[in-house]
């Protein structure tokens, strides 16, 4: 059982059995005998190929959906810690990890220019025991500072944490881990509810609450993969030394043999051949990398709690 992040041990409890039976009970009786025809349906539409690599992926959930839900799941996970004092408190690791990310973020943008008009932006959390970072659906970025205290890593490995968790959200895997949770724990009646012309009220609050459930889960190794591809080509497109994967993977694997308290571990699971392909994709970043042209900077939007409601 992975250990969960402190957020994710507020936002499990929210997928309870009551909203469940409401989902399905939600469900239209008319609708049993259409449902294989109908979910065959859905199936196909959602069956799509993942944007950069190619892959199929499995989205009963649309990324627009993910993106909402995300929004109300980030407010929900770091209004309280706002109201902590635990956002931002050191003006030097802020304007690290800013200008880490603002160096990445063009580089998603020529990946996917849609993504332009996400809400990129990342907030540092003030968490020494906490070895983790993340992108939601949308952009928006955390990073715990236990991930400082536990690495020590140099500016391009925080490259390759921020270009990997940037990766996952480019590549729809938070819409994908979604769909599959909405799938397991929803019932399959629930796909009938999302086959409509649009999303009814019950579909969006499970997925608001899979929104939080998916945050925690591991991502698949396939997942994980298409994550280290893109990610290193972010970072090396970005300026950063592709060599600095490996070396992350490696301090992570020393975390993870120390005190086993990584919570990026448990959410990104590290296959046994993780360096090794890593290790294999450097020669084809390096020109990126050493590349002396100027790199573009995409200034991250700043998050305004007070206009914000969580709901
Ligand atoms: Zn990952």
């Amino acid at each position: 059982m992975p250990r969960l992040t402190p957020a994710a041990a507020i936002a499990s409890p929210v997928v309870t059995a009551a909203t469940l039976g409401a989902v399905r009970r939600a469900a239209p009786r008319v609708f049993r005998p259409v449902i294989v025809p109908v979910l065959a349906a859905v199936l196909l539409a959602a069956c799509q190929s993942a944007p950069v690599t190619g892959r199929s992926q499995l989205l009963i959930v649309p990324e627009e959906t993910a993106i909402a839900s995300s929004q109300t799941a980030y407010m929900q996970m770091l209004s309280p810690l706002q109201k902590q004092g635990k956002l931002d408190n050191d003006p030097a690791v802020t304007k690290r990890i800013v200008t880490i990310t603002e160096r990445l973020v063009p580089h998603a943008i020529n990946y996917r220019p849609e993504t332009a008009e996400w809400q990129w932006s990342v907030k540092v959390i003030d968490d020494p025991k906490t070895v983790n970072a993340w992108c939601m659906a949308g952009g928006r970025m955390a990073f715990y500072t236990g991930l400082i205290v536990a690495l020590k890593p140099t500016d391009d490995e925080i490259a390759q944490v921020m270009g990997h968790e940037i990766a996952h959200a480019l590549a729809k895997h938070q819409a994908e881990k979604m769909s599959q949770t909405m799938a397991k724990q929803v019932g399959l009646n629930v796909v009938g509810v999302l086959a409509g012309p649009k999303f009814s009220g019950l579909a969006m609050q499970a997925a608001n609450s899979a929104a939080q459930v998916a945050l925690t889960l591991p991502n698949s190794r396939e997942a994980e993969s298409e994550a280290d591809r893109i990610g290193i080509e972010l970072a090396a497109r970005a300026g950063y030394d592709p060599r600095s994967a490996v070396t992350l993977w490696q301090k992570m694997a020393k975390v993870s043999g120390g005190s086993g308290k990584s919570d990026f571990l448990s959410t990104h699971p590290a296959p046994e051949k993780r360096q090794e392909a890593l290790a294999a994709l450097v020669p084809q970043m390096l020109p990126y990398f050493e590349d002396r042209s100027p790199r573009p900077v995409f200034r991250l939007k700043p998050v305004t709690f007070a206009t914000a409601r969580a709901e």
